[in-house]
């Protein structure tokens, strides 16, 4: 016979559609956008660099010019609670000009401060200035890092395919944003599901303040906020599940399938929703004709 079954993973709850947000370099200008995140009950992850916690700077670009001072350790440990910090190296070097030897101590030592502040492990990454290659993906793995995240934004909802190569859909600054995210949220019908869809912002919160921003956010977040058919969640809680759902067991013939993992997944099986219990199996009814 011929199988036609379609196993499409959804997010926890039977959700087909998640929102995460990833921020860099742990900037003061964090708090105000941490402030609207709680408000709106927004989701996200800020990649800190444990080596330049406290540092006062000043950054002049092209376009910008602004402050770009760090929180204290102290301040980022009380200040991120709720959302998830993750490493963007001690230093902010770029990674595949580092010697080989010194982009472990830049990865390893930024996880170990932060997971001290933290008092859990930390396993998720962003690359300073969105670089990377073989080498400092394999450097990463090493040191326990499970997911890093790119710069190479791709206007699409893909999960991606290999955590170590994340590449969010899109920057906060781009013109695209409102129209995308409208975009996002069309209803999807269950006939018309094929993958789940993940909408994935990032940027640096001094840019709201060297671009005149704050009122574009908010606007954005308040209009990303509150849906019932997204999930809210921190790079972290995506990748975890992702992980489980990629850890389920089928049998031969995909009569059963066992959740050998910690959380719980949900899955849609010939358009119908299942709800498949960490550490328990179910029986996928078959189709009959
Ligand atoms: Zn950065």
């Amino acid at each position: 016979m011929l199988r036609l079954r379609q196993d499409i993973p959804l997010f926890p709850n039977g959700k087909k559609k998640a929102l995460t947000l990833s921020y860099d370099d742990g900037v003061t200008q964090d708090e105000r956008l941490l402030g609207l995140m709680n408000q709106y009950q927004i989701k996200g992850t800020f990649n800190i660099n444990a080596g330049l916690m406290g540092d006062k700077d000043w950054l002049k670009q092209p376009r910008i010019d602004v402050s770009h001072d760090k929180f204290s350790k102290e301040k980022v440990k009380e200040l991120y609670c709720g959302q998830e910090i993750a490493v963007h190296t001690m230093t902010h070097p770029d990674l595949p000009r580092v010697p080989e030897g010194m982009i472990a101590y830049e990865i390893a030592e930024c996880r170990k401060e932060l997971e001290e502040l933290e008092e859990k492990p930390v396993t998720g990454m962003a690359y300073p200035f969105g670089t990377y290659n073989e080498k400092v993906k394999q450097a990463a793995k090493t040191c326990g890092i499970t997911y890093s995240r790119t710069t190479k934004q791709t206007f699409a909802f893909d999960v991606p395919e290999d955590f170590l190569e994340w590449h969010p859909t899109i920057h906060h600054t781009e013109e695209r944003l409102f129209s995308l995210w409208e975009e996002f949220l069309e209803p999807v019908t269950d006939e018309m599901y094929r993958q789940p869809q993940l909408f994935y912002m990032w940027g640096h919160s001094y840019e709201f303040d060297a671009f005149g921003q704050w009122e574009m956010i908010e606007e954005f977040l308040k209009k990303a906020g509150g849906h019932e058919a997204v999930w809210y969640a921190t790079n972290e809680e995506i990748y975890r599940y992702v992980m489980a759902v990629r850890g389920l067991c089928y049998s031969a013939s995909g009569d059963y399938i066992y959740n050998p993992g910690a959380l719980d997944v949900w899955m849609m099986i010939d358009k119908k929703v299942y709800q498949i219990p960490s550490g328990e199996s179910i029986t996928i009814k078959k189709w009959e004709k």
